[in-house]
């Protein structure tokens, strides 16, 4: 606490004038006293004290001014060790958002809405390499998404460097080992502080890190819904599938058919060929439905050599035009297999039931059942056809 102010100099002025009138004569006094033994001993007492007055009094000016530089000095590393820890702060919330994001199109919407505090104003883009096909996150700068995909490729193209100076871009390549997997581009202008800098090759590793784990959680979705064999959805995926479309279906009054099909005397493949035969008639069975259905139509591997497709929007006269496109597409297409040596052909064929959604329906068990009946109905009939469901005294095989 400071005894003296601003506004008592005046008063201290004053004491200090009295203080001098009171004691001017014993201070003139002492004053020849020095002069008188200056005189007896031959000394400069007066002019030395006066010299050793003023040394001091510049000494302690310095020493002011130089505390008071170092006052404002620890004051500005006071402020940027605040906008570190903000930039720090706005980093970890990057992170955090980034780790609950598990694809693309949310790791863009966290990159679009944390890089412009990131990148301090300036203009910020991002873009995903996958499969060496470009993809926009985002891009929240004065360009067009061709205009950044060209920058990316260029940076990439320069090496791996953590950033990558191109056209009016500092671009920061997002790199997972040595497997790039995007780039981070913003303004050149003005130029980058190494901070910022270092903020910035931050956020391209989170961003990185985050296309990875996106990809690998789409991998092992698509490994637990995924028949490996056949390419086809498994069971449980097909039933999730199929309660939604039946919902769907009642809502939108639109017909959904299921179709069921089984491989006529597929035992006899494996007992002649094989089981490895067997196998590759099976994958073969995934590719032809590929080739034959719609993208849009479930395609299900409902067990061993049974499999399910679900028809959205299809009649039931549609669904029972599909089987048979189907049916004829697995006859006519034979699967080559090597017998010592020699190439045979194996050919299989399959009986097919169909069975169409009621008004109002949503038991999925209940429409799955009525198909299967069908498709025992065409095996029983003579196999390698198509029944349609119907009462249980008419057959519907042709
Ligand atoms: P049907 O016309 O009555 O359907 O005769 P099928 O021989 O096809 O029927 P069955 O149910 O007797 O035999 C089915 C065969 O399918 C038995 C099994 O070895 C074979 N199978 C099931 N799953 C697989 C598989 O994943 N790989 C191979 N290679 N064979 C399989
Ligand atoms: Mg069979
Ligand atoms: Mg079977």
């Amino acid at each position: 606490m400071r005894l003296i102010g601003r506004n008592d100099l005046f008063l201290l002025v004053g004491l200090t004038a009295a203080l001098f009138t009171i004691i001017s004569r014993p201070l003139g006094r002492v004053v020849d006293y020095a002069r008188a033994i200056d005189h007896s001993w031959d000394l400069q007492l007066v002019p030395g004290l006066v010299i050793l007055a003023v040394v001091f009094i510049f000494h302690q000016v310095r020493k002011r001014h130089e505390s008071h530089t170092q006052a404002l000095a620890a004051d500005a590393e006071a402020r940027q060790a605040e906008a570190r820890v903000a930039e720090m702060e706005r980093l970890v919330n990057f992170g955090q958002a980034l780790g609950e994001s598990l694809d693309h199109a949310a790791i863009g919407a966290v990159a679009r809405q944390h890089l412009p505090a990131l990148a301090v104003g300036r203009g910020a883009w991002a873009v995903a390499l996958n499969d060496a096909a470009w993809h926009p996150l985002a891009v929240v700068a004065d360009r067009s998404v061709a205009e950044c995909e060209s920058s990316a490729r260029k940076a990439l193209e320069a090496g791996d460097a953590a950033s990558v100076p191109v056209a009016g871009d500092i671009c920061f390549p997002m790199v997972v080992g040595r497997h790039p997997v995007g780039v981070l581009g913003v303004d050149a202008d003005p130029p980058l502080a190494d901070h910022q800098r270092i903020v910035l090759t931050a956020a391209a590793a989170l961003l990185a890190g985050a296309l990875q784990n996106a990809e690998l959680f789409e991998v092992v979705h698509e490994n637990s819904v995924r028949d490996s064999l056949t390419g086809c959805f498994n069971r449980q995926h097909a039933l999730e599938v199929i309660d939604g479309e039946l919902r769907r279906a009642r809502r939108s009054r639109l017909p959904l058919a299921v179709v069921m099909f089984d491989l006529d005397h597929f035992k006899e493949v494996n007992d002649h060929y094989g089981h490895l035969c067997g196998d590759t008639v099976l994958a073969a069975i995934g590719q032809r439905m590929k080739t034959v259905l719609r993208g849009s139509d479930l395609k299900c591997r409902w067990g061993g050599e049974e499999f399910l497709v679900l028809l959205p929007d299809t009649p039931p006269a549609g669904a029972e035009r599909v089987a048979e496109l189907l049916r004829r597409d697995l006859e006519e297409h034979a699967v080559r297999w090597n017998v010592n040596d020699i190439q045979v052909d194996i050919r299989v064929t399959a009986s097919f039931g169909m069975a169409s959604v009621t008004p109002g329906e949503i038991d999925a068990t209940a429409i799955i059942a009525r198909a299967d009946a069908a498709l025992y109905r065409a095996k029983a009939s003579g196999r390698n056809r198509v029944c349609a469901e119907g009462p249980p005294d008419q057959l519907g095989g042709r």
